[in-house]
């Protein structure tokens, strides 16, 4: 339920609202709207009494929340959330810049990490985002550089000012990761790794949560509650392509999935055409046509030498090409009247 308090209402009145709902069971998050302060009362509600909530002073009334997702959406906080990627600043969401994240699938070595950080950051990108934990198909491919990985990219943010975003592929390397790391992903194949979801909820940094291959829109919005109970309220969703019959692409690039999630979550959406399409050709017009559709950022794999790359070669795209796409990118961002 959505407790909405009274315009004039005190402070100690919301506290005295939070502090009763959660004697009775349920989690309380607070949100500070333009108009109204509310709390959202999540949880088991079998043993609530609603009208010892509704007479508490300060209480103007009490809203049920009808979609299955309840922080995550609209009904509990109808004004887009705007997430900083890193302390020191750039932020996705609410008809803030376009965010362009890219980067090589993993990190490879130092040089061409640091290379490709300079490109993407002379480009206009506002994150680097490398493996070095890899959720590899098979147990005999490249797994990644690991703690090394996370070093190098470290070094490239000290370089570039660029936002680091890395993946965390399980509860035991959060806290790895999230002390070289500015933002947490959580891939497609961990969408409903439940307790992974709860771990990267309990530490600070923003989490980029990855479409499940297979999850619909609910499932999605679901894995993003349990993050944001778990008391991380700063979760950017991030659509990769789904698997359907088709054949001619490594997934099939859901973008309708765009406005219908702005249309009932605040949540940021952000594009991966990358791993979207599986083929480097498609990359640049669905970039452009998540960014017409209404994305807040794009997730771009960029390798110096594609050919040559240690995992998902056929789908990156060169530095070269990188550049020509935030050039056209920039021009349809104009015409939605948003910007790079
Ligand atoms: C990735 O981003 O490198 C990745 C493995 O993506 P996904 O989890 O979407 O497959
Ligand atoms: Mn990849």
């Amino acid at each position: 339920m959505i407790v909405v308090m009274a315009p004039g209402s005190t402070a100690q009145q919301l506290e005295h609202v939070v502090h009763t709902v959660e004697q009775m069971g349920l989690t309380t998050h607070v949100i500070h709207g333009t108009n109204r302060v509310v709390v959202a009362a999540v949880g088991d509600k079998r043993m609530v009494d609603k009208e010892a909530v509704e007479t508490l002073p300060g209480v103007e009334r009490i809203v049920p929340i009808l979609a299955p997702y309840k922080v995550a959406s609209r009904e509990v906080k109808p004004e887009d959330t705007a997430i900083a990627l890193s302390p020191a600043g750039v932020r996705v969401g609410a008809g803030q810049k376009i965010a362009v994240i890219a980067g090589p699938c993993s990190v490879e070595d130092r040089h061409s990490l640091l290379d490709t950080a300079r490109a993407v950051q002379e480009a206009g990108g506002v994150g680097l985002r490398a493996g070095a934990f890899k959720p590899r198909t098979s147990p005999y491919s490249f797994q990644g550089l690991g703690e090394l990985g996370l070093e190098y990219l470290a070094e490239a943010r000290a370089q570039t000012g660029l936002a680091i975003v890395t993946e965390v592929l399980t509860v035991s390397h959060v806290p790895l990761v999230a002390s070289y790391a500015d933002v947490l992903q959580v891939g497609a194949r961990n969408m409903q790794n439940f307790m992974l979801l709860k771990a990267v909820g309990e530490q600070s940094k923003p989490v980029l949560l990855k479409r499940g291959m297979s999850a619909t829109l609910e499932e999605f919005l679901l894995a993003a509650e349990y993050v944001i109970n778990a008391g991380n309220p700063n979760v950017i969703l991030c659509e990769r392509g789904i698997r359907t019959f088709e054949d001619y692409c490594r997934n099939t690039l859901a973008l309708t999935v765009v406005p219908a999630i702005k249309r009932v979550s605040h949540l940021p959406v952000i594009v991966d055409p990358t791993h979207g399409t599986g083929h480097a050709y498609l990359v640049e017009p669905m970039s452009l046509a998540a960014i017409a559709a209404g994305a807040d950022g794009l997730l771009i794999e960029v390798h110096p030498d594609p050919e040559h790359a240690l995992t998902d070669a056929a789908q990156q795209i060169d530095l070269s090409h990188f550049r020509r796409i935030m050039e056209r990118l920039a021009r349809v961002a104009a015409a939605v009247d948003r910007a790079l």
